[in-house]
């Protein structure tokens, strides 16, 4: 169990064993992913919130009518 969990960061490909999550990708089909960067990518890519799931219901194209 020696195993660090570490990502790539979505900015530079590099791996970093202190990854930041900087987005959570959700998709249409199939379970969405979390986007890491490094610490010092990080800084320059704020956490953002959750594009698809901040909308409000009136501005939701599709899916959730009845
Ligand atoms: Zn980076």
């Amino acid at each position: 169990m020696a195993r660090k969990p570490v990502r790539m960061c979505v900015r530079c490909q590099v791996t970093t064993e202190a990854p930041v999550v900087v987005a959570t990708v959700h998709q249409n089909s199939g379970p969405g992913f979390t986007v890491y960067a490094c610490r010092a990518c990080a800084e320059h890519c704020p956490p953002q919130p959750d594009v698809l799931t901040a909308l409000p219901p009136s501005q939701r194209s599709r899916g959730d009518q009845r």
